[in-house]
């Protein structure tokens, strides 16, 4: 998982490890992100020689990446270089890295808890317990956070052992939604505004997000609310 560590390789080389029924395609290291955590799955092109074998979908399975590709053809021991979508990618490290901004303001600023998070390639999907809530509140948000994206406030990621994790305000909630058994917990951190503990991929500057606008808002009921924004 070379995402992991490095968000902004774009292409590397691997060895195919295992092809199940001829289209599921196992690596042994990948940069292509699996569907989970609220973030989309990576495309692109798994390439062999001149052929191409274009990657559709992505999802982890009993720890495993599997690498739908769109043809049969590739088999275990070949050597293959991978590209990604790269357009695709990092628009949604853009929109995620927006997202944990925005949704730590408003938590931070309102007491609400996030209920819901799902990014699509063009907007970011919240859903928040939130009571009392009006159109006005969320523009003054989304003005705090332009405000922020507009600085050069660095985003790191590091590992921290989960005893650790659990003591950080405002992590709490996020690491309970984790299986218990993990002893260290990956922590994206946002400099002096949030950490969370998270396993998608970020920019490493909230100026890379340029600028985010509010779709719309509306009540799923007493306490949620549903918000959309995207990248501008
Ligand atoms: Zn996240």
């Amino acid at each position: 998982m070379l995402f992991l560590d490095d968000s902004y390789l774009k292409e590397c080389d691997a060895v195919v490890v295992s092809v199940k029924d001829q289209k599921y395609v196992v690596l042994d290291q990948t940069i292509f992100y699996p569907k989970g955590g609220g973030q989309p799955w990576d495309t692109g092109k798994i390439i062999k020689d001149n052929e191409t074998y274009n990657v559709v979908y992505v999802g982890k399975f009993s720890g495993e990446i599997s690498h739908e590709v769109d043809r049969a053809g590739l088999k275990e021991g070949d050597r293959v270089h991978c590209v990604l979508d790269w357009e695709r990618r990092y628009k949604l490290m853009r929109s995620h890295t927006a997202a944990h901004l925005f949704a730590s303001l408003l938590c931070v600023g309102t007491g609400a808890l996030v209920t819901g998070n799902q990014l699509e390639e063009d907007y970011v999907r919240f859903d928040f317990n939130f009571e009392n809530f009006d159109r006005e509140i969320l523009d003054q948000y989304v003005a705090k956070a332009n405000e922020l994206f507009s600085k050069d406030i660095h985003v790191k990621w590091y590992e921290l052992p989960k005893e650790e994790t659990m003591k950080i305000p405002g992590i709490v909630k996020m690491a309970e939604a984790l299986p218990p058994d993990i002893p260290v917990l990956r922590i994206v951190e946002i400099e002096g505004v949030d950490r969370q503990a998270d396993g998608g991929t970020h920019v490493h500057s909230l100026r890379e997000v340029g600028r985010i606008e509010l779709i719309k808002a509306e009540s799923k009921g007493k306490n949620n609310k549903r918000v959309y924004f995207k990248i501008a």
